[in-house]
């Protein structure tokens, strides 16, 4: 049997507004992800893609319901306890890339490394291997800004998976990309994934 590692029970999102009562963007979410699955949430544009990843991902705690993620129930974290889950297994691709301007590339994804901890050397050691898994091993000194949309967001994957997190979430990873750089950008996460075994 597969370890669950997300198990989201009748999940509610309320926000508040100006003015009136709290809109209800999420209601009742069952959902249940085992380690090693692939799976995609599609929906319109506000819908609640980004309102569930960011619940997943911890980033932001449900107006009601139960989640638990890994075997763990998120209620009994604080703030600081729920960041460390974070560091230690999970990955985010955010929605537009969110490089460092003024940060090579190879810099991009060793940085998180060393913010988790790991010597300079090694944290550069770990970027370049994860630079060549999404084939921009020639770009490692380039800025973001001179790069493709599609290159930096195979970038962003490769920082994304540099520490190997167990989970990795990625908000609508081929939005910003013309049809066939974002199946390619798939066709990698794919690839990658089968390869990390991340969820
Ligand atoms: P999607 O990612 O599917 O486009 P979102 O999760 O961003 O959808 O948004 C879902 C709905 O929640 C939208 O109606 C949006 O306006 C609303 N919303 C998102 N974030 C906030 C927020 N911080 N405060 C108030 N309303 C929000
Ligand atoms: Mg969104």
């Amino acid at each position: 049997m597969p370890e669950t590692l997300i198990a989201m029970e009748a999940i509610c999102k309320d926000y508040e507004q100006s003015v009136g009562s709290p809109t209800r963007v999420l209601k009742n979410i069952d959902l249940m992800i085992n380690e090693g699955e692939f799976v995609a949430i599609m929906g319109p544009s506000g819908s609640g893609k980004s309102t569930l990843m960011n619940l997943l991902g911890t980033l932001d705690r449900p107006t009601s319901g139960t989640y638990m993620l890994i075997g763990e129930d998120i209620k009994d974290y604080n703030e600081r306890g729920l960041a460390e889950i974070r560091n230690k297994t999970i990955g985010f691709v955010f929605q537009g890339f969110n490089l460092l301007a003024r940060r090579s590339i190879i810099e991009n994804i060793a940085l998180p490394l060393r913010y988790a901890g790991m010597n300079t050397k090694d944290s550069l050691a770990q970027a370049e291997i994860f630079l060549e898994k999404v084939g921009l091993s020639s770009h490692r000194d380039y800025l973001p800004t001179q790069l493709s949309g599609g290159q930096q967001q195979r970038v962003a994957i490769a920082r994304a998976l540099a520490p190997r997190p167990q989970i990795l979430f990625a908000d609508e990873p081929t939005g910003n990309l013309d049809a066939r750089t974002g199946t390619a950008i798939m066709d990698l996460l794919f690839s990658r994934q089968a390869d990390t075994g991340a969820t």
